[in-house]
Parts: C-alpha cells; structure tokens; sequence
C-alpha cells in the first residue's frame, strides 16, 4: 500500500478503542482479535510501513472479511476497511498469494462464466417465454437465481408478466464480474465486464432488471468506475416494485415478516425503503424490524467469497441472522437477494420461512385471500 491518506487512516485505526468489533461478523465467528475491523487495519499498516509484510496467516485474515462495511457504520473517523482489503486481495491475487481455494470459483467463471462450474449451457434453462407485448425490458438472472435458486428467476419473470413487461433474457449472459471484483481478481473481471456491456448495450430491452445485488453493485458501481457503460437504465427488482405498488396483490400472509438487507443493496447501494414498502403493499401489515437493520444490518455471511473458504463460520454468521430474526417473532424472513436467500433459507429450519422478494410477490399474485405456505 502506497495511498497516503490510507496510511493515516490506518494509524487512525491502530489509536482507536476498536468498539467496532463488536459489530464484525466475523469477530462473532472467530471470537478472535485478528478477523476484526482493526485487526486487519494493523495487519495493513504493518505491511505498509514496512515493520511486518503481509505472511501466510495475515493474507487469510484479509480474505476473512467479508467487505460487508458494517464497520464503516460505526467508525467515527470513517475508516473503510472493507475498500481498503478489496484494494490489498487485488495486490495478493497479481502477486499469486491469494488462498488457493478461490482458484475454483475463478476457473469456473473463466471456464464457464458462473462461479459454479456449471455448463453455460444451462444459465436459461428455467426460462419460459411469456405472450406478454408490454414494454420490453432484459433481465439479467445472475447466476445464482440462474442455477441455484430458479424459484426467484420464475417469479420475477412471472410478477414482470403480470405488470405487463415483454421479458427477454439473453444466452450471452455471463458472470456480472460480482465475486472476482470482492475477492481481487479485478482483471478477470474486467473480461467478464467488458463482455457483459457489449452483450446488454445491443439488448433489445429498453432496461435492465436485476435481482441479485451484487450484479446491481457491479453494474451500477463497479463497471462504472472501470469506465465501462451500460447505456441503459438498470433498476434492482425492489425499485421496479416500487413504481408498481398500486398493481400489486395484498394477501394475509398469516404472521409477522422481518426483512434482511443485503449488505450490496443496502450499505452499499443506499436501497432499504423500496424492498420495505413491497412487502408492506403485498402484505398489509408493517415490516417487524430486527434489531440489526437497514444500516446496521448484519451480514448473512455469504459475501466476499466466505462461504468458499470459510463454510463453518460463514454458517456461524447465518446461524446469528436467523437467530436475529426469530428473536422479534418472525414467521417471514424476507430479504432481496438470491444469495443471502441461498444462505438464511440454508440455516433457518422448518419454523421460519425464507423468502426473496419476487417469491413474496408471486405467492400473493397466485393466492386468493391468504397465502398458505
Ligand atoms: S475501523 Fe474505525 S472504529 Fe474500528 S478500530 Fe478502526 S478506526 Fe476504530
Ligand atoms: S467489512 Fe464487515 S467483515 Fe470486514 S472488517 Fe468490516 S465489519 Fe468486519
């Protein structure tokens, strides 16, 4: 690290009562001093001035993060730590010290464009054309709604149907860049980038739809800041929501409904009331808050390439969310995001019911007067 004025906020750091910790996710997994906000600060400071590079146990502290900023929340001098590691993996990954277990998920995507090894092939294979001649609009699957969760991909179609949207999906869909840009591997996802502008900028869609936040972060953040363009508007599914409140269904869902922001969407893109007011049109009744929210909201351990390297504690962080929902009574744990969905729905049991917001809008579309689930 060369950046001056990210020195200072380091020494910034290193001076600090370090209260942060405990809002870290990953102090709460690893009950350890190291995965902390100041933790990794030192590390880099060490590194920087020249007192202590980077070693093996270091770089795996630094790939511990999972860049979710709920630290810059609550630090007053506004140390991001989260920008400051992407910043310090790019390094490791072009110097080739980066933890090995990310070769599979940058393979896979070089190999076949998702980061799950599955054959491109495949990305549409749950996609069925609606007879909708509305306004045209491109969604862009993302490829965990693509091949893990093809729930959210058919209600989002279906609710844009019902909306009177045209929805087209493209084949030339590839990884929007997401979990290379989080874990360092910029370079690659500049390929992916680059490809993707190409591919949406000749679309026929008058727009972009996405469900998955980290493509909206990407398209609207990080390709920008690459100087790549995407020539037309592109909307997270909660914003489109928004606009459409009056022709959504309200329906009984028979129980309280919390909502979890994903960290992409919410401290990252500045997006907590549009998901809210959908589920309180469709619902009837007002959001139950957990006591993390909106900006404090804590992580559901799955970002940042966590769950590839580190699965017990990244399930350990998931436990707490789910816990953080049952706590204020909950029958409903919504969030917007295929990959948080991916992870509550995987530690929430039989109790709790995990939703992305598509599926909570669909489910009140097909019921009648109450949803049974
Ligand atoms: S990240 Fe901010 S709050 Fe945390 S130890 Fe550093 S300066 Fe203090
Ligand atoms: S970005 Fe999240 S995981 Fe990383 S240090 Fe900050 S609070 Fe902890």
């Amino acid at each position: 690290m060369e950046d001056s004025e990210a020195i200072e906020q380091l020494r910034l750091c290193a001076g600090c009562p370090k209260m942060c910790r405990h809002m870290c996710p990953t102090f709460l997994a690893w009950r350890s001093d190291s995965p902390t906000p100041h933790g990794r600060a030192l590390l880099m400071y060490q590194d920087a001035k020249g007192t202590r590079a980077l070693d093996e146990r270091a770089i795996e502290v630094l790939y511990q993060c999972l860049e979710c900023s709920q630290c810059l929340t609550w630090c007053l001098p506004q140390v991001d730590i989260a920008t400051m590691v992407e910043n310090e993996r790019m390094r490791l990954v072009n110097e080739g010290r980066y933890p090995r277990g990310l070769d599979k998920i940058s393979s896979a995507i070089k190999t076949n464009h998702n980061p799950f090894a599955e054959p491109h092939g495949k990305r549409n294979k749950w996609f069925v054309p609606t007879k909708t001649q509305g306004k045209k609009i491109l969604y862009f699957t993302g490829c965990t709604a693509a091949y893990h969760e093809n729930g959210i991909a058919r209600s989002t179609v279906s609710i844009l149907s019902h909306l009177g949207y045209k929805v087209s999906v493209t084949p030339d869909e590839w990884c929007c860049g997401s979990p290379l840009f989080r874990t360092g591997f910029r370079n690659l996802g500049i390929e992916q980038a680059r490809h993707n502008a190409d591919t949406l900028n000749k679309s026929e869609g008058e727009q972009i739809v996405v469900t998955c936040p980290g493509c909206f972060r990407a398209f609207t953040k990080d390709y920008p800041q690459l100087g790549i363009e995407l020539k037309k508007p592109v909307l997270h599914i909660s914003q489109l929501l928004e606009k459409h409140l009056d022709a959504l269904r309200a329906v009984d869902f028979g129980g309280p409904i919390t909502y979890h922001d994903p960290c992409h969407l919410g401290r990252h893109s500045g997006i907590y009331d549009p998901p809210r007011k959908v589920i309180e049109r469709v619902s009837g009744t007002k959001v139950v808050e957990m006591a993390r929210s909106r900006e404090n909201a804590m992580c559901c351990g799955n970002g940042a390439g966590m769950r590839t390297l580190f699965t017990d504690q990244a399930s350990t962080i998931g436990d707490a969310r789910v816990s953080q929902a049952r706590e204020v009574g909950a029958k409903f744990l919504v969030t917007s995001c295929p990959f948080c969905k991916n992870m509550l729905a995987s530690r929430a049991g039989k109790m709790l019911i995990v939703l992305d917001l598509p599926e909570m809008v669909l489910a009140a579309f097909d019921s009648t007067s109450k949803v049974k689930m």
